[in-house]
């Protein structure tokens, strides 16, 4: 009994597969097809390399508070922080990060970090191709990561002392 069972478990396995000889081959056209990812497919959530992002002012969204690097359990993000002045306003807090690196050749894509931000600043794009024979080259810097500026807003954001002191 025990065999004709099996039997029977592996003609229907065996069906499947049968049956999928005679279905239409869907294969994504990559690297020749259109769109920035050349014709690769992605769910939404996949994690590919990360986008920092700004507001819709254009401001970066990081505020520097370390708490993805706190988070980071391959150690492989290298923030630098610096105060955000009357005169060059960076970000929408009292810091930003002036340097923000992350190491790719440490990186699990677990997204550990993402879920860390309080302000969203990080999150995973759908960038995949970044194997490379050199090793720095996959040491991601912030102007790789940065999400261009809106259109319409300047770089750096220059804030009037007298209207910022008014509003105290
Ligand atoms: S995805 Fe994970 S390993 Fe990569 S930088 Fe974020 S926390 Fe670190
Ligand atoms: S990306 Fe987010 S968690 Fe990381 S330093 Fe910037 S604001 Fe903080």
């Amino acid at each position: 009994m025990a065999i004709l069972k099996n039997i029977a478990a592996i003609a229907k396995g065996m069906s499947i597969t049968f049956l999928e000889m005679f279905q239409p081959t869907t294969v994504e056209n990559y690297p020749k097809g259109s769109g920035p990812l050349k014709g690769a497919q992605f769910q939404e959530r996949f994690r590919g390399v990360h986008v920092l992002q700004r507001d819709e002012n254009g401001l970066e969204k990081c505020v520097a508070c370390f708490l993805c690097a706190a988070a980071c359990p391959s150690n492989c993000i290298y923030i630098e922080a610096a105060e955000n002045t009357a005169e060059k306003r960076v970000s929408g807090a009292e810091r930003y990060a002036k340097v923000y690196n992350i190491d790719y050749n440490r990186c699990i894509f677990c997204g550990y970090c993402v879920e860390a931000c309080p302000t969203d600043a990080i999150t995973h794009g759908h960038g995949f191709e970044i194997a490379s024979y050199n090793t720095s080259t996959l040491i991601y810097r912030k102007e790789q990561m940065l999400v261009p500026m809106p259109e319409g807003a300047h770089f750096p954001l220059k804030v009037d002392p007298a209207a910022e002191s008014d509003s105290h």
